[in-house]
């Protein structure tokens, strides 16, 4: 018989690496910051919010006996993101995991959006995962190892029945090959680089009040029968953020319920 070597749960052990999270002060991106924590990690929570999202998630973070800060970054401004990177750094160690959650979302038919809109929605869903990521990966390769995880969306795999948001699907289709062409630029240099594209999420980005009638549609369109809670979300990001997902680079994990089968 061959001796295994491998101890299969430790591969999604944390422990002691320091994680940045971008869109920390809500929704997806504060229950990855707190799952990450759960399984060892010190991490950085970065976000605009000025209430007190990101408190609460610096909070639920020492409950697990892990160290958080909270850095107030608008993820469209390169140099607090180069700054956030080096506090982070310096306060909880070398950077080895990165999430980018932060994100906005809105809709508004094609022939009448804004260039406004337009051009808003993608300076912080795409320039700023671009930004996020380049600060990330420069202290990263400085260490030869890293995992970074974008927060895309199905809507850069599908066009969502009914919404208009012809820049926000485009947004998250250009998430994922952005992270595609950057896993490729760092694969021999230790930093691997991933998306997961969730679906239809019950987060606060999906209870505006626009959208709130949408919920049933939402629901009834998703071969589960229901969308995601945010839990459901930290699973995906500590396999990509661990040894468990080693060899994975490049690779968009769709976490949708089954919704792009159909
Ligand atoms: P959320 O609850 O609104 O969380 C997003 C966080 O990012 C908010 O705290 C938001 O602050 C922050 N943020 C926005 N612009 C920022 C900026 N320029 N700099 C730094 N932080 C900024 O939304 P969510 O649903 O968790 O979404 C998280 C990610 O998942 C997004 O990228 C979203 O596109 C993606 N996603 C969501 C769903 C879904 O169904 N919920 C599905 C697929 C993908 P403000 O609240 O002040 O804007």
């Amino acid at each position: 018989m061959t001796a295994i070597t491998l101890n299969a749960p430790a591969l999604f052990d944390l422990s002691d690496r320091t994680a940045i999270v971008t869109g920390a002060g809500s929704g997806i991106g504060q229950r990855i910051a707190v799952g990450l924590a759960q399984c060892g990690a010190d991490v950085a929570c970065l976000d605009v919010r000025t209430d007190a999202g990101l408190s609460d998630t610096v909070g639920l973070i020492e409950a697990t006996g892990r160290r958080a800060i909270a850095i107030r970054v608008n993820v469209t401004d390169r140099a607090s993101l180069v700054e956030a990177v080096e506090r982070a750094e310096k306060d909880l160690g070398a950077l080895g995991v990165a999430v980018n959650a932060a994100g906005i979302a809105n809709a508004n038919p094609a022939e009448e959006m804004s260039e406004e809109q337009f051009q808003t929605l993608m300076d912080v869903n795409l320039k700023g995962v671009f930004l996020s990521c380049q600060a990330e990966a420069n202290a990263m390769l400085k260490h030869g190892r890293g995992s970074i995880i974008n927060i895309a969306s199905m809507s850069g795999v599908i066009v969502n029945r009914g919404l208009m948001q012809v820049h926000y699907n485009a947004s998250k289709a250009a998430v994922i090959h952005l992270s595609k062409s950057m896993a490729m630029e760092w694969v021999e240099r230790g930093i691997r680089v991933n998306s997961i594209s969730p679906g239809y999420t019950a987060t606060p980005m999906n209870t505006r009040p626009e959208m709130v009638h949408q919920t049933r549609e939402f629901e009834s369109q998703t071969p589960m029968r229901r969308m995601a809670t945010v839990d459901e979300m930290v699973g995906p990001a500590v396999f990509l953020a661990s040894e468990a997902s080693s060899y994975c680079t490049g690779v968009d994990l769709l976490v949708d319920g089954g919704f792009c089968c159909w």
